[in-house]
């Protein structure tokens, strides 16, 4: 049987209903990663002894009775989430044999529920980029097509889902790594409330913007394991005081009568044709599905990008000063001194980009430019997110593309970092408020995938999952896959 055809829900139902074992699940997996991943790099580590040894239990479990809400289900975590007793690198020569002595709340959550990890996926370096080509352990291609770039920075988990090498993926969006990979590789990714989920153990890029997340095949999928992923962890202080959120209750329900936003500033840039029908297309079925179409204005939305690339690296630059080859990974060898130490050290261990966003970030935040840069960017992100509280008052959603067109090919914009930046112009606005936001496929343009994006009112997962199943429901994107 074609285990890995069936969806996450699926698996878990057979599981349940004993129609075979996690041994046999996670096998299958584990071969499928071994017969293909070569071609994709999806995986940094796989953990194949320690998955079949999480199978059994599970398994194990299964035949007491005594089983737990997601048992022997197998799941590939981002390399970002610190596991104890497997490396964790974060993508960095910095951290290449740094093995975590704690595991973030993510895993331990998900492995409370008897969640089976089969390894540790590619990334983007810290997290920074929009291709998954800063990795220290090679760039990821999309299983789409093996020229073209996965997204970033979870490309490894958005390639190993979308090659069926994994039902779902952990992810982390500090400004689209969750949604730009999801809507490249044709699959549905999303990006909680800021706060909904644990930084815990969570390795950070931009405090203030990280939030983990999922990539997954559906909006149903998704909902079953963000809601195990879910809830207040009193180790991470900006976690919320909230129990974690029903998210499959309302997924089912109608959207009649709801309302949809469409930002006008989005809608005046220039879009490629093929990616404006297959947005006019979406906002056809929703209206067939009931929905109301409005115009919105989120004014100052130009400003993001500006606004993102002042405090993403300020904040990147603090975070990644721990990384001194005193405390953590990678150190030189024989330093002069102690200066000697810290400075080769830095330059050995970080790459191209993590450099560049420090720079940047040390000089923004450096006597004399931090009341003009980062206190202005606070100030401006604030506009930002007032004026989709604004917009939240007449609309339930925000619907725009995810990205300005499809995957782009490997290499193609290594030079120019501005047009890399230029790929989570849709997607930074909702993590500058801290909102929840939604890939979903809804188009293919020259055999590769395009996505729509909806983003939600705070704390407003659940109702971004009932459009997206309810547009799921009614339309075949999400079931294609790419021939591997
Ligand atoms: N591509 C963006 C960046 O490089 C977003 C990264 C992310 O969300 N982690 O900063």
């Amino acid at each position: 049987m074609d285990l890995h055809k069936l969806s996450l829900k699926d698996q878990l139902e057979g599981l349940k209903k004993s129609e075979f074992t996690s041994v046999e699940l996670t096998s299958h997996y584990l071969k499928r990663i071994s017969d293909h991943d070569e071609k994709f790099n999806s995986f940094i580590t796989v953990t194949e002894e320690n998955a079949l040894i999480q199978a059994k239990a599970a398994d194990e479990r299964y035949k007491n009775n005594k089983s737990l809400p997601l048992d022997g289900v197998p799941i590939a975590h981002k390399d970002i989430f610190c596991t104890k007793g497997v490396r964790t690198t974060c993508g960095s020569k910095m951290l290449s044999n740094f093995e975590a002595p704690y595991s973030s709340t993510v895993y331990t959550k998900l492995d409370e529920q008897g969640m089976v990890m089969l390894g540790k996926t590619n990334m983007d370096e810290f997290a920074m980029g929009s291709s998954n080509e800063t990795s220290y352990f090679g760039p990821v291609s999309n299983p789409w097509d093996t020229e073209y770039v996965p997204g970033g920075s979870s490309g490894g988990s958005a390639s190993c889902v979308s090659a069926e090498l994994a039902p779902i993926a952990t992810a982390t969006d500090t400004g689209g790594s969750i949604r730009q990979p999801a809507s490249l590789c044709g699959l549905t990714g999303i990006k909680p409330t800021y706060g909904r989920v644990s930084r815990y153990g969570m390795i950070a890029f931009a405090s203030s913007l990280d939030q983990g997340g999922v990539v997954a095949r559906s909006a149903e999928d998704a909902a079953l394991i963000l809601e195990g992923m879910s809830g207040h962890d009193p180790k991470d202080s900006t976690s919320l005081k909230l129990p974690s959120p029903d998210l499959t209750k309302n997924l089912k329900n109608s959207i009649q009568g709801m309302k949809i936003g469409l930002p006008k500033e989005f809608f005046e840039k220039d879009m490629p044709s093929y990616l404006e029908q297959s947005i006019q297309e979406a906002i056809e079925t929703y209206k067939s599905l009931g929905a109301e179409i409005v115009e919105v204005s989120l004014k100052n939305i130009n400003l993001s990008l500006p606004i993102y690339y002042i405090i993403a690296p300020a904040e990147c630059s603090a975070n990644l000063s721990r990384y001194d080859g005193v405390r953590y990974g990678y150190r030189c060898e024989d330093p002069k001194d102690i200066e000697d130490l810290y400075m080769r050290t830095r330059e050995e261990g970080f790459g191209a980009e993590v450099k560049r966003r420090i720079l940047i970030g040390t000089y923004a935040l450096s006597a004399g430019f931090y009341d003009a840069y980062y206190l202005k960017a606070q100030k401006c992100r604030q506009l930002v997110a007032n004026d989709f509280t604004n917009a939240f008052e007449s609309v339930d959603v925000i619907l725009s593309p995810t990205t300005p067109g499809t995957a782009f090919k490997a290499g193609e914009k290594n030079d120019d970092p501005i047009e890399m930046y230029l790929q989570d112009i849709f997607t930074i606005p909702a993590n500058l408020a801290g909102l929840p936001g939604i890939s979903i496929p809804c188009g293919e343009h020259g055999g590769l995938p395009l996505g729509m994006q909806l983003v939600g009112n705070s704390l407003q997962e659940d109702k971004l999952l009932q459009f997206a199943h309810s547009y799921q429901s009614n339309t075949d994107w999400h079931k294609k896959m790419p021939n591997i």
